[in-house]
């Protein structure tokens, strides 16, 4: 089977979130299973652009509005990523340094869509299955049934996976010229609140939807931000799929980026080693459970909290462990954390901004992480916690509650509470310090999470299931 994937990023070329990672291994573990996985993203000027060699596939053009735009399908030469990677330029739209943030994000990831539309319409593979992730390619299954130039394309099955539904790519009724020609008795599909809505007209075209587990799947029918009814009524086309990890990227026997590599034999010294490193680095005391958080500095994550909640552990438990933070997002929660550094100096430290060697570093290194989001549609910084040997303390939501445990139930491994607020945060640090008190319990359950297996094997399958489901005769 054929599958062609549409994202907005991809690991390692362009990554803000957790939709890099998966778009960067699930089409690695598909081609493991005998299939052709490729993977389709706009060309952003990142440091894996120069450093690596591109043929071109295709050029073409098309009308946005009253303006017309080139562009070029560029493919990595050599097969970087075990599958094959496509970048769209569009000179002046696309070629920029960051993934999103720009006042015409609107214009750049339509502009991005009708491209990848209308090389598929010359393309000499006609793949088996479109698959589109989150709003950024949510226009793409319309546009192959409903704009007139591509509905040549409409047999071709398209799924729609979620990784997060806040994000809906609002646009106003003025943008509809900017959509190819388009049957506009079929302006419901795109309509939603008086909206243009991407991800909901993405969740009324294609034939299946995914969200990245099966807890936020439910969720979604509760709260998604808007979106609840469409996913009631649409739920009989919804399933979860649990993400998988790139258990080679992600690996504390061979990671590159660590200074002591460690298996499951030698995790006590080995991650001892990586904590001293880290501390010594940060000031830290590295003889006190170290917590760690990485991620945005959003309101999702609850990172609000994390500086109150850091200040009420700190003292309360009076300087009984250490904390180090590292992230981006929310200017107010970056200053705050900064400021703390002040107060707590020797226990706490922070470093805002994004860094991928320093996020191995600290699952490598830390006791334990903190993950208290309001909302997790599947979360990977668990997954990679676990196989690092930290116990990761979350919030009972989304994905943290598919694969998390309790240590309060049998065979439970993490700490679970069910609020997103300072009592519930500040009482699992609380278990946290306790555990860490008992050092078997906890060289056991860092035994038994290391072996945790939260691959891609099963889910890759699963989503190759239900391609095959919808193909058409
Ligand atoms: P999100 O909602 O942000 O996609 P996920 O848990 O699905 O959350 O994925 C987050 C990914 O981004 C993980 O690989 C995590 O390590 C990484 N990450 C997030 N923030 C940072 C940062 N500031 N520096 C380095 N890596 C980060």
């Amino acid at each position: 089977m054929e599958i062609l994937h549409v994202s907005a990023e991809c690991y390692p070329y362009a990554k803000a979130g957790g939709l890099a990672d998966v778009v960067g291994s699930l089409p690695k573990y598909q081609q493991q299973l005998g299939h052709i996985a490729k993977v389709v993203i706009p060309m952003h000027r990142t440091k894996f652009l120069y450093d690596n060699e591109w043929t071109v596939e295709h050029k073409g053009g098309f009308m946005m509005g009253s303006t017309h735009y080139d562009y070029t399908i560029i493919k990595e030469k050599h097969n970087k990523l075990d599958f094959d990677l496509y970048c769209v330029d569009i000179y002046g739209l696309l070629d920029r340094e960051n993934i999103y943030s720009y006042d015409d994000d609107t214009q750049r990831f339509t502009a991005f869509q009708i491209a990848v539309v209308d090389w598929l319409s010359h393309w000499e593979h006609r793949p088996d299955t479109v698959h589109v992730h989150d709003h950024h390619a949510g226009l793409i299954p319309f546009m192959m049934r409903h704009c007139f130039a591509y509905r040549h394309l409409a047999n071709i099955p398209t799924i729609l996976t979620i990784h997060n539904a806040q994000y809906q790519g609002w646009m106003s009724w003025d943008n509809t010229n900017i959509i190819p020609d388009w049957d506009t008795w079929q302006w419901g599909l795109l309509d939603w609140n008086m909206m243009i809505n991407p991800l909901a007209c993405a969740v009324k075209c294609v034939d299946r939807v995914t969200t990245v587990s099966p807890s936020y799947m439910e969720e979604l029918t509760q709260e998604a931000n808007g979106l609840e009814q469409l996913f009631v009524s649409e739920r009989y086309k919804c399933s979860g799929i649990l993400n998988g990890i790139d258990t080679v990227v992600w690996d504390p026997q061979t990671d590159t980026y660590i200074l002591d590599n460690y298996t499951i034999t030698d995790a006590g010294s080995g991650k001892l080693l990586n904590k001293k490193k880290l501390c010594k680095d940060f000031m830290l005391d590295d003889t006190l459970p170290l917590f760690i958080y990485i991620g945005r500095l959003v309101g999702e994550k609850a990172a609000d909290l994390l500086p109150q909640a850091i200040r009420d552990s700190l003292n309360q438990l009076g300087n009984k462990m250490n904390f180090l933070i590292l992230g981006s997002g929310d200017k107010n929660v970056e200053d705050q954390l900064m400021y703390l550094t002040g107060n707590f100096a020797g226990y706490y430290n922070s470093k805002i901004g994004y860094n991928e060697k320093l996020a191995h570093q600290m699952y490598a290194g830390a006791d334990f992480i903190l993950m208290p989001s309001r909302v997790e549609p599947c979360g990977l910084n668990q997954m990679y916690a676990l196989r690092y040997g930290t116990i990761p303390l979350v919030r009972s939501t989304g994905g943290l509650k598919d694969t998390v445990t309790d240590i309060g139930e049998p065979n439970g491994f993490g700490i679970r509470f069910n609020f997103a607020n300072i009592w519930d945060i500040t009482y699992s640090i609380h278990r946290a310090v306790e555990l860490y008190d008992d050092q078997e319990r906890l060289t056991a359950i860092r035994k038994q999470i290391m072996q945790i297996d939260n691959s891609w094997e099963k889910s890759a399958e699963q989503y190759i299931n239900l391609y095959t489901s919808i193909q058409k005769k």
